[in-house]
């Protein structure tokens, strides 16, 4: 079969040797006669693939031994509740910098369980830009800041981690997660949906300090306590198996072409690509997001008006460059263009822009 360029923003697209593996032992997982996703996952053989993922995870990122590595059902958005219920007891803030939609959808959620401040909101501006460090100033007593590194539909990015002192830095990675390496000087937790550069949908990576796994509250409900969590090894109930393969396989590949050194050589190609062709179009495509903040992972754009963006979308389809329409909230046009994306479908997608242009423009 001829597989097309998929530029989804979520489920996405999934690096080929892990399909292939995953394709190949799906019906009879080395040769014991059942698939790994019929197994107990409290069996020797699940055991050994959920062990690698968490281990490959530690030698990928370089986890410092003072983390818990995590997999946790429900997501990102059970993150967005989890945390705040974790560690606002009452008297107790945390600061959110609104970046875009993801921010203010935790930032909601963590109004409803405790005190939540947002310090900086983008929204005024149309979430063009990521602050600068100057414009922050966290509450004296912050319990943590949250953050999300990479707005997946507005299409902005930290470049790098802001400094929080004291306070605990939370961050949202789900669409560059693996894509960077993480500055574990400033970072408390992160937490990343699966579905976009890991595995399918799920789960949520979560890694955290093993202090603030010890203030989270013990007082909940047990899927909600990071203490059970971390203490059995994230097999406190039974886990997404397939998910927690499949991230198996996908960390095998990246491991395999090199690790995040490569991967952040190929996705600068890759972002500079797309940002090349639109700089290039005199106009024609125009990326409303600051320079400073683009994002390498979901780059937008817009053209002139909105009837040519359908049209751009809709040949785009026709020439196997798929997912290509802006999220639904801002519209416009968004190539996410995650790890398991090749340079060469890039490569197709610019052309494919100057194609059009030199027709439409
Ligand atoms: N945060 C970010 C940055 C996201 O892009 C998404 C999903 N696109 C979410 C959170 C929500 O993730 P989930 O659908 O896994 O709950």
């Amino acid at each position: 079969m001829a597989r097309i360029y998929n530029f989804s923003a979520g489920p996405s697209i999934l690096p080929l040797p892990a399909l292939e593996e995953a394709s190949r032992e799906l019906v009879d997982y080395k040769q014991t006669g059942m698939s790994l996703i019929e197994m107990s996952h409290r069996g020797k053989i699940y055991d050994e693939v959920h062990n690698e993922a968490i281990s490959l995870i530690k030698e990928i990122l370089q986890v410092p031994d003072d983390y818990y590595i995590l997999f946790i059902q429900g997501g990102a958005t059970l993150q967005f509740g989890m945390i705040p219920m974790a560690f606002l007891a009452p008297g107790k803030t945390a600061d959110f910098i609104v970046t875009g939609f993801w921010v203010q959808r935790a930032y909601q959620d963590a109004k409803l369980v405790g005190q939540a401040h947002a310090i900086w909101d983008g929204a005024s501006e149309k979430y063009w830009r990521i602050p600068a460090e100057h414009e922050l100033h966290f509450s004296n007593d912050a319990e943590y800041v949250h953050i999300c590194s990479n707005e997946t539909i507005g299409g902005i990015q930290w470049q790098q981690m802001p400094s929080t002192g004291t306070i605990a830095l939370i961050v949202d990675m789900s669409s560059d997660v693996l894509s960077r390496p993480v500055e574990w000087d400033k970072v408390s937790m992160l937490f990343a949906g699966t579905q976009k550069n890991l595995a399918p949908a799920g789960m949520a990576l979560v890694i955290m300090k093993k202090e603030l796994v010890e203030k989270a509250r013990k007082d909940l409900p047990a899927y909600l306590r990071y203490d059970l969590h971390a203490k059995e090894n994230s097999l406190y109930n039974t886990p997404p198996t397939f998910t927690v393969w499949m991230t198996t396989l996908t960390l095998r590949w990246l491991k395999s072409i090199g690790g995040i050194p490569e991967i952040e050589k190929r996705r600068d190609a890759k972002a500079n690509l797309l940002y090349d062709a639109i700089d290039a179009s005199n106009g024609f495509y125009n990326c409303p997001v600051d320079r400073n903040s683009r994002s390498k992972m979901n780059i937008v754009w817009r053209l002139p008006d909105e009837q040519l963006e359908e049209k751009f979308v809709k040949e785009a389809e026709k020439e196997g460059l798929s997912g290509l329409k802006g999220h639904r909230s801002v519209g416009g046009i968004r190539a996410s263009v995650y790890n398991a994306m090749p340079v060469e479908g890039v490569e197709a997608l610019a052309d494919f822009m100057k194609h059009f242009m030199q027709k439409n423009g």
